[in-house]
């Protein structure tokens, strides 16, 4: 890995792809905004994901749930009780830590060892009030989760939607979470949006359907965003960690320059949550098996991951230093085309007037087909240094020939080799580079037999 964490939050500051928020008042607690090639970059995942995880499948629908609902929902849960951290304060220099991110009893913060009060639990939610009136009756919180979202729907979509087992409910959208010490630029934050799916089946399919969905998953990463194999790895938890109600959970871990570290987990959350529910709330969130002529509560299995943390170990992983035969440095992001913020830009050689209303042309035909930019400020070398930096896979530049014979050069990022292309086939041509340039589809994941 060629990036740390200071040479990658310093690129994304200085091209737009994540700010400190609020910068112009100092900044605000590990808090980011993103700039416009994050936002195209963030979108391009949701999509990824929504497409692989809903759209292209016939098991799984997608909702969007309420951030602020009835905190009944956080208490049946067992947020409001039990979703805290342990933390202890440094003596030494008065960090607040998390216990269990210490290692070898050294303050992550100055070093000093074995120097901490004693450990107590912090509740991790956000609380506010809801109508005018901030008294203990009018307390909600900001979910801390999404999944919450799909297990008090549960009985609606299996009504309105018409299910049958097993079938899933997938929801993407912002959390938020009073995480004792974020950092490490977007890895971790106290807002942040997720992607989760509660997949419902029967529970004696269910393990069967976690193998699934681990191997599923890890493929997504490798095939839809080009994630290489050795960058990934399934870690499954061991007894110790799971919780209570977990028959088994696989964590999707991505080697950042500091260790391996968590992307998604893939949980199995047994009936915890529906019964918790059903409890709480007095209905009966079941399903009635029709062959079997039977109410049973599905089992549940949970792939869940945030999108800034995709979006932070995709940057790691494309990071790429090169320089060539005239010792000229350049830095690339080698993303897959799908995930790059910008697919194609558009480079007059100079801001010549024959040749910017050309340029613009091209550009403007392209549009409807392409993320794309235009730029003619600066020499042509240090705009393929721009669009290298940000990822771009393919530059147009319109030169004084096209004028003549309206033909433009196409240049790769990755090989920096140059072809020339007719204007009436550039669109063709562009979506036949990005096509072949996408990593190539292995086997599909055997999906477990349906009511085996
Ligand atoms: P941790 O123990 O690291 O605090 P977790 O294991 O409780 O987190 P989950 O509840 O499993 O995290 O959340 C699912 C996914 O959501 C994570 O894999 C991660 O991608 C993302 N996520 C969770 N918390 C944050 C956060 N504070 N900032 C950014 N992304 C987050």
């Amino acid at each position: 890995m060629k990036a740390d964490l200071e040479i990658l939050t310093s690129l994304a500051k200085r091209r737009g792809f994540a700010y400190p928020s609020a910068e112009i008042y100092g900044g605000f607690q590990s808090t980011w905004d993103y700039g416009p090639l994050g936002v195209e970059m963030k979108r391009q995942i949701r999509e990824l994901w929504w497409r692989a995880v809903v759209q292209a499948r016939d098991d799984v629908v997608g909702i969007e749930a309420a951030v602020i609902t009835n905190p009944a929902v956080w208490r049946a849960s067992g947020h409001v009780d039990h979703f805290t951290d342990p933390l202890v304060d440094c003596l030494e220099c008065r960090a607040r830590v998390r216990a269990d991110h210490i290692e070898d009893g050294a303050c992550p913060s100055c070093g000093a060892v074995g120097r901490f009060t004693e450990e107590r639990s912090f509740n991790l939610l956000f609380r506010t009030y809801v109508g005018p009136v901030e008294e203990d009756s009018s307390v909600a919180y900001l979910r801390p989760e999404t999944a919450q979202g799909m297990f008090v729907n549960f009985e609606n979509v299996l009504t309105s939607s018409r299910r049958r087992l097993p079938f899933g409910i997938a929801q993407i959208g912002r959390s938020y979470r009073n995480e004792i010490t974020p950092g490490q630029f977007i890895f971790r934050t106290r807002e942040f949006e997720q992607m989760e799916m509660e997949y419902f089946c029967d529970p004696s399919e269910s393990l069967d359907w976690h193998r699934y969905w681990k191997e599923e998953r890890l493929r997504w990463y490798r095939e839809a965003l080009g994630v290489s194999p050795e960058l990934l790895r399934l870690r499954d938890h061991g007894a110790d960690e799971l919780s209570h109600y977990s028959e088994a959970t696989a964590d999707i871990e991505f080697r950042f320059p500091w260790g391996w570290g968590e992307l998604e987990g893939v949980a199995h959350r047994g009936d915890y949550d529906l019964r918790a529910h059903a409890g709480a709330s007095g209905r009966q969130l079941s399903y009635f098996d029709p062959e079997r002529q039977e109410h049973l509560v599905p089992h549940v299995v949970e792939p869940a991951v945030g999108v800034d943390r995709i979006l932070i170990a995709l940057l790691f992983a494309a990071y790429d230093e090169e320089t060539d035969d005239r010792g000229e440095r350049r830095v690339v992001l080698r993303l897959t085309p799908d995930v790059a913020p910008v697919e194609v830009a558009v480079l007059p050689l100079s801001r010549n007037e024959r040749l910017v209303p050309t340029a613009r042309a091209v550009w403007e035909r392209l549009r409807p087909h392409f993320r794309t930019q235009y730029d003619d400020a600066q020499s042509i070398g240090r705009r393929y240094r721009r669009q290298d930096e940000i990822g771009t896979p393919q530059c147009v530049t319109v030169d004084f020939d096209t004028l003549d014979d309206d033909a433009v050069t196409i240049r790769d990022r990755d090989t920096m080799q140059q072809v020339r292309v007719p204007v009436a086939g550039l669109v063709q041509a562009l979506g036949e580079r990005i096509e072949a340039s996408r990593p190539p589809a292995g086997p599909a994941v055997e999906t477990p037999a349906r009511g085996s």
